[in-house]
């Protein structure tokens, strides 16, 4: 398929393509999504090489990250996720105690701090934040904010180029970038959608809020906090799309979570 016409397959694609967890529609992306991946890989192994980024070493830690792959397994084993087998949908741990976050690269790349996992107290709001941050990139809400903060041609650059310092800049904005409210929303259906095929308690995600909610604290959350829908209001969207679907509870796994705490460093 030459490049002309798969880009115009692409866009017709982006128009015609109703999600199971979308509300909106409309939205053209006009980057190929073939290249979501070779983007995502730039992206990661810039944000890695950088000082901020202290990755877990997986060969070291391999009890943590055979936990937090089997949470992303039972995600994508609900057969829900378009990309499933076209991103690689890769588990990084990041050693930073004082940053509360989890983000998502294009093409699945995903980031968990050590902070999100110690601030959280069970295996299904790991779950929900894991799948509110994959939803980003299997709905292709990264490469949409990132075409509008840097246009298409530079991140085609990015991949094709070796502008290295232009690079480094674009990963680092990467976890401060702003989907919007409609593609938050959008994230927050997926993570309800995707866990309600799970054993998991479906509104994993709105533990998360409820415990921000109620400590009234300020965590350093700079994607998944996102200035844009109410935290409260993001709750609720959450509880009434749940109980829409049926409201059948789910498992919160809080005992094996806290096992799992205890393998951090
Ligand atoms: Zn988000």
């Amino acid at each position: 398929m030459n490049k002309r016409f798969s880009l115009i397959t692409a866009v017709i694609l982006g128009v015609f393509t109703l999600s199971s967890c979308s509300n909106w529609l409309g939205k053209v992306n006009i980057f190929p999504v073939e290249q979501d991946v070779a983007l995502g890989e730039q992206v990661a192994s810039s944000f890695e090489s950088g000082s901020a980024a202290v990755v877990l070493d997986s060969a070291k830690n391999a009890t943590l990250y055979r936990y937090i792959y089997s949470v992303r397994d039972t995600i994508l084993n609900t057969n829900l996720l378009v990309h499933k087998s076209d991103f690689p949908w890769r588990v990084r741990i990041i050693h930073n105690d004082t940053i509360q976050n989890a983000f998502c690269t294009p093409g699945g790349f995903i980031y968990v701090y050590t902070g999100l996992m110690k601030y959280l107290e069970s295996e299904d709001q790991l779950a929900g934040v894991m799948g509110h941050e994959m939803a980003h990139a299997e709905k292709r809400h990264s490469t949409d904010a990132m075409t509008r903060e840097f246009g298409a041609n530079l991140l085609l650059e990015l991949i094709f180029g070796t502008n290295k310092a232009q690079l480094l800049q674009v990963a680092t904005g990467l976890a401060q970038l702003s989907f919007g409210r409609d593609a938050e929303t959008e994230a927050d259906n997926c993570s309800v959608d995707w866990l309600y095929q799970t054993s998991y308690n479906p509104v994993g995600a709105a533990g998360f809020f409820e415990k921000i909610q109620k400590e009234k604290h300020q965590v350093n959350i700079p994607e998944f906090l996102s200035t844009h829908p109410d935290p409260g209001n993001r709750v609720a969207n959450m509880k009434k799309r749940w109980s829409e679907k049926g409201g059948k509870t789910g498992q919160t796994y809080a005992e094996r979570y806290k096992k799992m705490l205890t393998y951090l460093p």
